[in-house]
């Protein structure tokens, strides 16, 4: 894969604004150098900084005018990365519309090769794919700094090989920490003072990205979540232009949220789990009878106006119920894919009746043709669902 393009940068980090695009074999004049950067002088007096490792300098032996060439291809030094979300799907270009190759789970470690429009390139599991760049957490490009395994059980087995029947090389005590080389299946392969290298499950041990995580992000863990799916039996909710049921929907999604939450060791009950009429006070029955820490409604709207879209996020109380509310909605605006309405007072009965904190979702127009097929999509469920989670992590904090 060759640089045939090169982002030019605001400033000296991947995730600043991009503010041109240089081709191969177009030469710049160097302004600056910074660690892996270099500022360079546009033909429009702009200045800008390039990735070090994506140019090459020129060396011309009678000029002391420094200037730069983007090179080929390969990076030098990779950097590795870590999945920042609970699902992340993996493309097969750098396009949002490209066909999904795979999925990585949260805390997997990749290998960025290339970047391209907020996108990167990666190496995983011996393949090739391609993710948003904002979903990848931890990036290092330092050898020697990268990821390390924490042993957090005494006698944690250290195995020659990633199975648990291979022979056990070692057994490491809590506290000690480990340089991970690579991930194989749920296995670390980690370096050992000696040099040499072993594996480590990676479910009995916590990496140095999880640590750090657990210390500036909240966790949903022993938390108690209600969901509430809306509608349900012969109450259908709102009906979509194609035929769209609403509480089809609340209910597919209630479950995917209910599934993700229960993986990230929430205690979750819900107001129905399957297709049958739960009265408004019951649901709010449910809420007090659990004292849930998060009261959850979802619902998808409709209006008269059928070119009305978006999606929209009501508390009732500003003091018990906003910051929840406003906390997903802001998850959910940089993870879904239609246009936030934002966060609204709403009097609706689960909200103001309820005596814990609880927020109601409306995550889409049925009334909107287009919206209604893409929020009956798998791909935005996923979306909003790992939003709501990352909403409520925070709002955990
Ligand atoms: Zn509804």
């Amino acid at each position: 894969m060759a640089h045939d393009e090169v982002n030019v940068r605001s400033a000296p980090k991947l995730d600043s604004e991009i503010i041109s695009v240089i081709s191969q074999n177009d030469s710049y004049p160097i302004l600056e150098e910074k660690s892996n950067w270099i500022q360079i002088e546009l033909n429009d007096g702009q200045t800008g900084w390039v990735m070090s490792k994506l140019i090459k300098k020129s060396e011309e032996a009678d000029s002391d005018d420094n200037s730069m060439t983007t090179s080929d291809p390969v990076l030098k030094d990779k950097r590795v990365g870590t999945v920042g979300v609970s699902t992340l799907y993996v493309r097969s270009s750098a396009s949002q519309q490209a066909p999904i190759i795979a999925t990585l789970k949260r805390n997997y470690i990749i290998t960025i090769t290339n970047e391209r429009n907020g996108w990167y390139e990666i190496d995983f599991n011996g393949q090739t794919g391609w993710v948003g760049s904002q979903y990848i957490i931890n990036e290092n490009s330092e050898p020697g700094s990268t990821q390390e395994t924490i042993i957090i059980h005494d006698d944690t087995n250290i195995r020659s090989e990633p199975t648990t029947t291979s022979l056990i090389v070692k057994r490491a005590k809590n506290g000690e920490v480990f340089p991970i080389s690579a991930k194989k299946d749920n296995w670390y392969e980690i370096t050992l003072a000696n040099g040499t290298s072993a594996y480590v499950a990676s479910w009995v041990v916590q990496t140095s990205n999880q640590a750090i995580s657990n210390m500036d992000s909240g966790s949903v863990q022993h938390k108690t979540i209600v969901i509430d799916a809306g509608h349900g039996g012969y109450d259908s909710g709102t009906i979509g232009t194609q035929g769209t049921l609403e509480k089809s929907l609340t209910l597919k999604t209630a479950k995917l949220l209910e599934k993700k939450l229960k993986d990230a060791g929430a205690n979750v009950y819900m107001t129905r789990d399957d297709n049958f009429f739960v009265s408004l006070q019951s649901r709010v029955a449910i809420s007090h009878q659990w004292h849930a820490d998060a009261f959850i409604s979802i619902h998808f709207d409709s209006f008269t106006n059928s070119s009305v879209r978006g999606n929209t996020a009501y508390y009732y109380s500003t003091i018990k119920d906003q910051k929840l509310a406003a906390d997903i909605q802001s998850e959910i605006e940089k993870q879904s894919s239609l246009p936030s309405r934002g966060v609204l007072f709403g009097d609706y009965f689960v909200l103001r009746e309820n005596k814990q904190p609880a927020a109601l979702f409306e995550l889409g127009y049925l009334s909107h043709p287009q919206e209604e097929a893409i929020v009956s999509t798998n791909d935005y469920h996923e979306r909003v669902t790992e939003a709501i989670l990352s909403g409520l992590e925070d709002y955990f904090n």
